[in-house]
């Protein structure tokens, strides 16, 4: 049985539709009593979407850039220091 460490490493090759039957399955069934692992696949997944999208169009669709400095930007608030 994986444990949450071993699917996370395993997240890039899962998307990258790179696993064996058998090494998917075992994800797939973590997954399936995971809820935390499922919600970092399903952010992995959508961010590749988004990406994928901005590789197929040379300009980024209006408004969603900003919105996305804005998620990280939030970071970077106050000395311009992380943490
Ligand atoms: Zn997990």
């Amino acid at each position: 049985m994986a444990d949450c460490n071993e699917t996370l490493r395993e997240l890039e090759t899962f998307l990258d539709d790179e696993l064996s039957d058998g090494a998917r399955s075992v994800i797939h069934s973590h997954l399936d009593g995971c809820p935390d692992c499922l919600q970092a696949f399903d952010f992995h997944a959508e961010l590749r979407t988004v990406i994928a999208i901005k590789c197929h169009n040379d300009e980024m669709p209006a408004g969603l850039l900003s919105k996305i400095e804005q998620c990280f930007g939030q970071d970077f608030d106050g000395d311009g220091q992380i943490g």
